[in-house]
């Protein structure tokens, strides 16, 4: 409706000036204006109020859109007195057009604003004024949908940074909430863009959420997006040059840390020595740190290389700041020695292992020191990576103690020395082995012997051969000799012949390889070339075709002819009892003995009846008639038990007194 309607509605008198004499035109002129003025001063305002009541009822239309004020043209006098409707998704306002001291006259907007997040169906609003029963309808429909997408990158989003949802279109009315793992934030809205503080969620890297964004407004919401969105990975600590817990031989100008992937910044880079910062600088190339040490480190001390924050291109992180334990050590240490601490070979030759390579050029007859007594022994040297070999030039004495110190001034291949002092005692072999004759299947028949003194002690085991325990027993007997040689006496030596038959003891038998019982081929008045053997029977020729027809009774008597023992100790097994020949004291030495061990003493002259079967030709019978040398008989407890000697070790060290 426009301004010519109203005023052809009012029927206006049209004046035509033209028609009539100037003075009257004049008078005409001024009579019409005043009339125009006086009809206008009445026409004009009830025109305009007309214009604006009618205009008031006109029904309109917004369709909701969250980009614009969702304003309509809609003329309304004394806005203030207008029932204003409103319902549960919308409120109609009408912005004061003209004011008179602040209050509204004339509205020329009503303007629909949510209450809450609107429903799709069209909502009708009415607004009534001065109380007339008819009211302006206003339908409102939401046809326009809002949508969110989130700005990611490779599908992924970082844990720190704001998480970005562009809408479709600005949205000036409503909230936002971003909600992930039941933890929420709220959203600023710049104009199309919704901003979250995702940082604050408390996310995990590298792990897949579900984001919903919310749009919100006083109680009611609607999820706006609902998806499952995956952080970015953390930056991690993927190799060094430096590993935890390394122990540093080497003395490293730089040290290098190589992350998962590239980083733009890396902060509160350094190394600590306790509490001390070492002084360094580093850079940060693609996914490099290069620490650059201002000086050598100090030896043997320990160390964290630390790196606080790093933040890598794509956004990620370090879950947690990088810790790197290190130390840094001194010169070569001693691991390892072949040295024994007895029963060392008299030519001394044995290999240190050290922590760590040794430098090849170094003078190590002066840090690597053989000596004996005080006295210096000539050595050679042979250096090959972490190992040294020490060899004396010269033979050294039986039983000789010596010792290898190393002095703190050894050398590393890196030229790095301090906290290498060691030292370590040895004694060479103190039994000398020989052989006292060769069995039938060409063994030798190894004697050892310990302690100097005139006055020999022998103890025989394993005459028959398969009487091991025999063996295990003075084989540990030497083992302790050789550890503790002062319990030889002096004016004593001990002689042991731990397997007098080799060849039954190699192949399992009691007897040699010619199939002789050697103990029924001595030459004792009741020898005879059959025997009985054990468990009954006769063994034909089982004692040799003649007394000491078999070598290793030979080479046993000559041994004994020769040196002529004050005492013989003869292992046998098995029965737990213990026969002395009845030479010397020969009984009384077995009481003692039998005591100790727990085992039944046998009487000289019962010794048949204890071994239950004939016993011709026998050695202890030998030298009970012919040379007159006592002899103790043990049958041990078992034919193969290995672990005896701590229960014989007192019994066969009395016997030497
Ligand atoms: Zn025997």
């Amino acid at each position: 409706m426009t301004k010519k309607t109203i005023t052809q509605l009012f029927n206006y008198p049209v004046i035509r000036l033209d028609d009539i004499p100037f003075t009257r035109k004049l008078h005409r002129l001024h009579m019409n204006i005043l009339g125009f003025a006086k009809v206008s001063a009445f026409l004009l305002p009830t025109a305009l109020v007309a214009y604006l009541l009618f205009g008031f009822y006109v029904p309109s239309k917004i369709n909701f859109a969250t980009h614009t004020d969702n304003c309509i043209f809609a003329p309304t006098l004394l806005p203030n007195t207008a029932k204003v409707a409103s319902d549960e998704h919308y409120k109609i306002s009408m912005p004061a057009k003209i004011s008179i001291n602040g209050y509204p006259i004339v509205s020329t907007r009503m303007c629909a604003e949510p209450t809450s997040i609107p429903s799709s169906s069209a909502k009708t609003l009415a607004v009534s004024q001065l109380k007339l029963p008819i009211s302006k309808k206003i339908q409102i429909t939401n046809t326009a949908s809002l949508s969110a997408s989130p700005r990611v990158k490779d599908g992924t989003i970082s844990t720190k940074n704001n998480l970005i949802f562009e809408l479709s279109k600005p949205d000036l009315f409503f909230d936002y909430e971003l909600v992930a793992d039941d933890k929420k934030v709220d959203c600023i809205v710049q104009g199309d863009a919704v901003s979250c503080p995702a940082g604050s969620l408390g996310l995990s890297q590298g792990q897949a959420y579900v984001f919903v964004l919310r749009q919100k407004l006083g109680s009611s919401s609607q999820e706006l997006f609902t998806n499952e969105l995956t952080t970015i990975t953390s930056v991690d600590l993927v190799n060094s040059s430096i590993t935890n817990n390394q122990i540093v031989y080497d003395a490293p100008t730089t040290i290098q840390l190589t992350l998962s992937k590239p980083v733009v910044r890396a902060g509160d880079v350094k190394i600590m020595q306790d509490t001390i910062v070492v002084p360094t600088t580093h850079t940060t190339a693609d996914n490099v740190i290069t620490i650059i040490l201002d000086a050598p480190l100090e030896r043997q001390k320990q160390y964290v290389i630390s790196v606080g924050s790093a933040v890598a291109i794509d956004g990620g992180h370090l879950e947690a700041p990088i810790a790197v334990n290190f130390s840094t050590s001194g010169g070569p240490k001693v691991t390892g020695s072949t040295l024994p601490s007895s029963k060392s070979s008299l030519t001394v030759d044995f290999t240190l292992t050290f922590d760590h390579s040794l430098k090849p050029e170094q003078d190590f007859s002066s840090v690597v020191l053989l000596s004996s007594g005080g006295q210096p022994i000539s050595s050679t040297y042979n250096v090959s990576g972490t190992q040294l070999r020490v060899r004396s030039k010269v033979q050294l004495a039986s039983c000789q103690d010596f010792s290898v110190n190393i002095s703190d001034t050894l050398m590393s291949a890196y030229d790095i020395t301090d906290g290498t002092a060691y030292s370590a005692n040895s004694r060479t072999q103190c039994s000398r082995s020989f052989s006292i004759g060769k069995s039938v299947q060409g063994r030798d028949i190894t004697a050892y012997s310990i302690g100097n003194g005139p006055e020999k002690v022998l103890y025989i085991g394993s005459i028959h051969g398969n009487e091991k325990s025999a063996y295990y027993l003075l084989s540990s007997w030497l083992d302790y000799l050789e550890a503790n040689p002062g319990a030889v006496p002096a004016g004593k030596t001990i002689v042991v012949i731990p397997k007098l038959n080799p060849d039954g003891f190699a192949s399992g038998s009691r007897f040699n390889a010619n199939n002789v019982d050697l103990n029924r081929n001595f030459a004792s008045a009741s020898w005879k070339p059959d025997v009985v053997v054990p468990g009954g029977g006769t063994l034909v020729n089982g004692g040799g075709t003649s007394p000491l027809s078999e070598p290793e009774s030979q080479a046993i008597v000559t041994y004994i002819n020769s040196v002529g023992p004050s005492l013989i100790m003869s292992y046998h097994s098995q029965g737990s009892i213990v026969i002395a020949n009845g030479s010397g004291n020969s009984n009384s030495l077995a009481s003692m003995y039998a005591g100790f061990v727990d085992y039944q003493h046998v009487a000289t002259e019962e010794s048949s009846e204890a071994f239950e079967h004939e016993t011709t030709g026998a050695l202890e019978d030998w030298l009970h008639e012919v040379p007159g040398i006592p002899v103790v008989l043990l049958e041990l407890s078992s034919h193969s038990a290995t672990g005896l000697f701590p229960y014989h070790k007192q019994p066969m060290l009395n016997v030497l007194r």
